[in-house]
């Protein structure tokens, strides 16, 4: 029986785990989440944890008198989070965690020598370097959870070597605004952008898709996760969701994985590998999906694509810059403080003023962190 330490656990990816968890039998020892009282009580009796952790300190008090009659004990700050993925028995630790926090708890955990489980890409994008270095030092296997990132590693199963790679090529619904010019774009809302056409998921990731800067942050995830060069990635948009990525051979033999969207099978794949075992996926009848249409991305409209393709090219700490640029944009943007297209504008204004190191240690990356959300800011109000 596989034991499991889930970070993000009241989310979107972390419910959609736990229904991957219940349907397997897997053993749950820490669930840990931002500030979800009612439902991390909720999934504390069911799932019986040793350990769980609320960030917010306030949350975590409540969260203790309420399940004092159970033998789970509750932590608190990212210091609770980071132990509930270190110190707890999980073999593998699951980290569904919005945003840059979850750096630091992915890296504890992989200091632990805990199997990661990765949906939160902002990890890999902001640490770069610093996680797949520590992974290889201490043999630790980081397994996608992304939907696109699971499919390459699908394609890549059984690969002759790693040269005969060609191409990656990841696909994009493309998002709500698919076919919307900059002029267009100007004055859509937060609940145009909050409409995604084929997942359901938490509200950051969602602006990301509209903006499509998730597919950057995707460019960047797979760079690191599969040891390729940026500039072996194409990006295609395919707006029904059923083909989740593809690889391509130096023979032009290209390979895709497919399903319907259903994030709970690139969960269980990642839980169940090297096994494979029946999943809540519906199966899927082609002739039902009928057709399956492919277009060019419109890298003019939504620059965020190309923002996070340089920023990986030129290396150090810019992916970090604009991720947290980005970060903080998304989060003005869901507070209704600033419209779509300043999204790109204020990520790309904030990333200019960073001065880059190419070697670069983790208070460096936390740095940037702060610098580039400032400056957001700043840029915002002026
Ligand atoms: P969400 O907003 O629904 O859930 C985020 C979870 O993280 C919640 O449990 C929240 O309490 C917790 N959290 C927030 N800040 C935290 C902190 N500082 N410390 C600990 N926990 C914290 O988000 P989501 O849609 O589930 O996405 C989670 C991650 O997975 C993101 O990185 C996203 O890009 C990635 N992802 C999501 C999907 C999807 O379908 N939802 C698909 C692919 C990748
Ligand atoms: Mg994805």
């Amino acid at each position: 029986m596989k034991t499991i330490n889930l970070l993000g656990s009241t989310g979107s990816i972390g419910v959609q785990s736990l229904d991957v968890a219940r349907a397997r039998g897997y053993k749950v020892e820490a669930l840990a989440a931002f500030s979800d009282v009612e439902k991390i009580e909720q999934q504390i009796r069911e799932f019986k944890p040793e350990y769980a952790a609320l960030v917010d300190e306030k949350a975590a008090d409540d969260l203790k008198v309420r399940v004092k009659d159970t033998s789970t004990k509750v932590l608190s700050g990212m210091e609770g989070v980071a132990f509930c993925g270190s110190e707890a028995k999980g073999e593998i630790t699951l980290n569904s965690v919005v945003g840059m926090a979850g750096l630091g708890p992915t890296i504890k955990a992989i200091e632990a020598g805990k199997t990661i489980a990765l949906a939160n890409k902002e990890t890999l994008v902001a640490g770069g370097r610093l996680v797949t270095d520590l992974a290889k030092k201490k043999g630790v296997s980081i397994l996608p959870v992304d939907s696109e990132h699971s499919a390459i590693f699908q394609c890549l199963l059984g690969k002759p070597s790693n040269k005969a790679l060609k191409r990656i090529i990841l696909t994009a619904s493309g998002g709500p605004f698919f076919g919307k010019t900059k002029e267009e774009l100007k004055n859509v809302t937060l609940k145009d952008a909050l409409k995604h056409p084929s997942w359901s998921m938490g509200q950051k990731i969602t602006i990301d898709s509209a903006t499509m800067f998730n597919k950057g942050l995707e460019l960047i995830e797979a760079v690191w996760l599969f040891d390729v060069s940026p500039d072996m990635i194409d990006i295609v948009v395919h707006r029904e969701s059923i083909v989740h990525s593809l690889i391509e051979y130096d023979d032009n033999s290209v390979i895709a994985q497919l399903g319907h969207p259903d994030m709970r099978l690139p969960i269980q794949f990642a839980l169940t590998y090297p096994e494979r075992f029946e999943s809540p996926e519906k199966q899927l009848d082609l002739w039902e999906v009928g057709n399956l249409t492919f277009f060019k991305p419109d890298y003019e409209n939504f620059p965020c694509m190309d923002i996070c393709k340089d920023a990986i090219r030129v290396g150090g700490l810019m992916p970090a810059a604009v991720n947290c640029a980005n970060e903080e944009a998304n989060l003005l943007f869901r507070q209704e403080k600033i419209s779509f297209n300043d999204i790109p504008r204020l990520i790309k204004e904030a990333s200019a003023t960073l001065k880059n190191k190419l070697d670069y240690v983790l208070e460096d990356v936390y740095n940037t962190d702060i610098l580039m959300r400032e400056t957001v800011r700043k840029l915002a109000s002026s």
